[in-house]
């Protein structure tokens, strides 16, 4: 269980050091932020919405390494999925880090179990997945500028 526990905090030392799909997203039609004032992390989410498939997503903010390393290992699991299995997949996040249990398979969102102990972290290593899922249910926007598309 220690050479897991070694390898789930790799994952999570990763994604900090490498953080995947990070910065705005000009060609985006769906955007949201969200923050969490006692952690003073931020998240913003950026994602292009083809028909009902996530295209690209990208996120960008700061705040803590469990914050930062949760958001960019969502982007790769929702990219190319569609919102249902983007609130599964949360849904299986959340039930990780509230209470600690992880799936059979090995599965990097187990890399963040041990925040179940941590419960003022929980909001931490939920907040890109809120922000992706808001991001999901918000209206369209205009591309920004440079996309094309004049309006
Ligand atoms: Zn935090």
């Amino acid at each position: 269980m220690s050479d897991l526990t070694e390898l789930y905090q790799q994952v999570i030392l990763d994604h900090n050091r490498r953080p995947r799909n990070r910065g705005r997203l000009p060609v985006a039609n769906r955007v949201a932020h969200g923050d969490n004032p006692t952690c003073g992390d931020q998240c913003s989410v950026f994602l292009r919405l083809d028909g009902d498939r996530i295209a690209e997503i990208t996120f960008d903010g700061q705040g803590c390494a469990i914050s930062q390393a949760s958001a960019s290992l969502m982007t790769t699991l929702l990219k190319g999925g569609t919102a249902p299995e983007a609130k599964e997949l949360y849904d299986q996040f959340h039930r990780i880090v509230t209470t600690g249990e992880t799936p059979d398979e090995i599965s990097d969102l187990a890399a963040f179990a041990g925040v179940h102990a941590f419960p003022a972290r929980i909001k931490c290593a939920t907040l890109g997945w809120h922000t992706a899922l808001e991001a999901l249910r918000s209206p369209p926007i205009t591309p920004a500028a440079g996309a094309g598309g004049g309006a």
